[in-house]
């Protein structure tokens, strides 16, 4: 057959009505219509029609070009058996024969399936359109092809068909082309951007390194359907498969474009194009799409035109397209009209928010810290393994470690002991005090967050190098100041990584806030009972930096008789912390006594300037005041004159009564 050139080619179209008779032999009452509803594939199917893009006996059509038809045909238990047992083929086959009660009763046994008579027919139409949309490119036929198919596959494994996936259409089309086609389809990606985890594709190619298989999904740490941890990213394929498994798992829902687009860019596409595919066969859920109510995520039909865009360059276009899941009706009609025209030539639709979730965000690094393992083209090589071998240390106890050192040398602190009953490097130096800290005196409590880095790293190993990264600190300034002055001062910094004794040296996460929150007021209690209750300080002031000030005043809250040694109390809130309120039931002058007590600096773009635009905030608040920045290290450093301003004149008849404030008694 001649070549025909690019251009001319058409795009193929599979869809057959009779896909639409697997049905609920006795719909739940209650339950509403199956999500897995046969009018999904007429929805598509009536908006390519009513685009003009089907040549349909019905309707003129006027657009400049059409889809080719490619008939459906039945799949062959050869076929079937190449992914499935017989014991699925022959189960599904059988079907036909069941009277009603049986159906209903085996359906309802399964893990999210229904049958009916007529489930055969449609199972083997559906997985037989697959491999015809896949043979049409092969065969040059059709320039790439959009197959309207159903039952969904992508769920029903070797032995089991579940979560309304019967035959696993999309595996078996690949496996019959790669027999048929040999060296001209050898490697075969599989793109699967349904909103489930494709389990069933997984394990038919996880040892094998011809499919490459990639999956976006909603995981919620294996808590969505297929529930478990098959989908989380640590699941990269096995032997000759290795590096050939690449699961997206979006640690929440709500995923939109720019999640989708990003995963794209910085995963996808650097290894389909390392892969070089002979073909891209893309298990096309649109349960992701804006509007679906299993999915409840955001993906615009425009954004589904983006990434089949980006798919086109691969594969010198072979790509075919078939439906999984999807089930808001007119959700999934649009986002597959815009499939369609997008793989029949036509540029993809603008994105609106091209804006990633910070969730999306931590899920595409973290694949990308976990694929670099195989995948040379990635960047950042993980850097787990050479640390590791090198006995490497964290910055973060180093630090603290300079920290100490620099207290020490300058403003004469040293280390509080602290009972722990977990053993840990990062609680070394966690607490350090001027020895004067229980004497007659004003004592300045400070929790803080660990110092910040920052700098430029290497732009492809992403190191970063000494030279070109700074340690801000301006907690520092305060405790000059309240050295300078006389005070006493206790110092805490609260870490946000525990090292572990036996340090793995992957990437640490922060710790989950509440857990932080919980810590740090055990230790404020612990700190509290051990060494500050027991001081004769004159005047008590308590600082919270950042999370640490939610922790003080749960303390507080939880512990009454410490509020009468309270005589100020400062918070620094940036805008991604929360701020905490101060009220109780059973007291009406709490909230008084802290709006009177306290001085809280607020980041200008915290919320809570959002919710009191027009009113001002209650006074359970506390006194906010708001801030000019949103940096954490830049608010404690524009602020150091009002603070230190603010304790000067708390401690003024102190200092004129002991002349010899600035020294400690054993100096004196
Ligand atoms: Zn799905």
């Amino acid at each position: 057959m001649a070549h025909l050139p690019y251009s001319t080619s058409q795009t193929g179209l599979v869809y057959d009505v009779r896909m639409r008779f697997h049905v609920e032999v006795r719909p739940e009452v209650n339950q509403g219509v199956h999500p897995e509803d046969p009018r999904r594939i007429y929805a598509i199917y009536k908006e390519l029609v009513d685009a003009g893009l089907v040549d349909d006996p019905n309707t003129v059509s006027l657009a400049p070009s059409v889809l080719a038809r490619i008939p459906a045909r039945f799949v062959t238990k050869k076929e079937v058996c190449a992914v499935h047992s017989e014991r699925v083929w022959d189960l599904v086959i059988s079907l036909e024969h069941w009277d009603n009660d049986l159906l209903h009763e085996a359906g309802s046994n399964m893990d999210s399936i229904y049958l009916s008579k007529n489930t055969p027919m449609c199972a083997r139409l559906s997985a037989g359109g697959a491999i015809e949309a896949c043979r049409g490119i092969l065969n040059g036929h059709v320039k790439n092809a959009i197959a309207v198919i159903r039952p969904p596959g992508h769920h029903a494994e070797h032995n089991e068909p579940m979560g309304f996936c019967l035959f696993n259409n999309v595996p078996i089309a690949v496996k019959a082309c790669q027999k048929e086609f040999g060296d001209a389809c050898r490697k075969v990606l599989i793109l699967d951007w349904d909103v489930h985890h494709g389990n069933g594709v997984q394990q038919a190619f996880y040892k094998d390194p011809n499919v490459l298989y990639i999956s976006l999904h909603v995981h919620q740490g294996g808590k969505f359907y297929p529930a478990g941890p098959a989908g989380d990213h640590l699941h990269c394929g096995e032997g000759p498969g290795a590096g050939m498994n690449v699961n997206i798992p979006w640690r929440t829902a709500g995923m939109r474009d720019a999640d989708y687009l990003l995963a794209f860019q910085r995963i996808v596409m650097p290894i389909a194009q390392d892969f070089n595919p002979d073909l891209v066969v893309v298990s096309a859920g649109f349960d992701a799409a804006e509007g679906d109510m299993l999915g409840k995520c955001h993906v615009s039909p425009a954004g589904y035109g983006h990434m089949t865009r980006m798919l086109m360059s691969l594969a010198d276009g072979k790509i075919a397209v078939c439906l999984e899941g999807g089930y808001n009706l007119r959700s999934i009609a649009i986002s597959a009209l815009a499939v369609t025209r997008t793989l029949m030539g036509e540029p993809p639709g603008r994105i609106a928010n091209a804006v990633p979730t910070p969730s999306g965000v931590d899920t595409v690094e973290e694949v990308l810290r976990q694929q670099a393992k195989y995948w040379p083209c990635l960047f950042p090589r993980n850097p787990s393994e050479r640390t590791r071998e090198l006995k490497a240390e964290r910055l973060h106890d180093i630090v603290r470690d300079y920290q100490a050192a620099w207290l020490w040398e300058n403003l004469g602190m040293s280390s509080l002991f602290i009972a722990h009953s977990k053993a840990s490097r990062s609680f070394k130096n966690q607490v350090l005090a001027t020895p004067n800290h229980a004497e007659a005196r004003p004592l300045l409590v400070i929790f803080h967050d660990p110092p910040e880095l920052t700098g430029d790293t290497d732009p492809r190993t992403r190191e970063l190098q000494l030279h070109n990264t700074w340690l801000t600190d301006s907690v520092k300034q305060y405790l000059q100041w309240a050295v300078d002055q006389g005070f006493a001062v206790i110092d805490i910094n609260i870490p946000k990584h525990l090292t572990e004794v036996d340090d793995n040296h992957e990437y640490a996460e922060e710790a989950d806030a509440q857990q932080r929150i919980d810590e740090t007021e055990l230790l404020a209690k612990y700190l509290w009972e051990n060494y500050i209750e027991l001081s004769d300080a004159s005047h008590m002031f308590l600082m919270g930096v950042g999370q640490a000030y939610s922790s003080l005043i749960g303390f507080l809250k939880k512990n009454d008789r410490c509020r009468e040694r309270v005589d100020k109390i400062f918070g620094f809130i940036s805008d991604s912390c929360a701020l905490p309120s101060y009220r109780a039931t059973t007291d009406d002058f709490l909230d008084r006594w802290y709006k009177d007590k306290s001085k809280i600096f607020v980041a200008q773009n915290h919320y809570v300037w959002e919710r009191h635009k027009t009113k001002a905030p209650s006074r359970k608040w506390g006194s906010l005041q708001k801030s000019d920045g949103n940096d954490m290290q830049e608010m404690l450093s524009h602020h150091v004159k009002e603070v230190t301003g603010i304790l000067g004149v708390e401690v003024e008849h102190w200092q004129s009564d002991a002349p010899m404030a600035g020294a400690s008694e054993g100096e004196a």
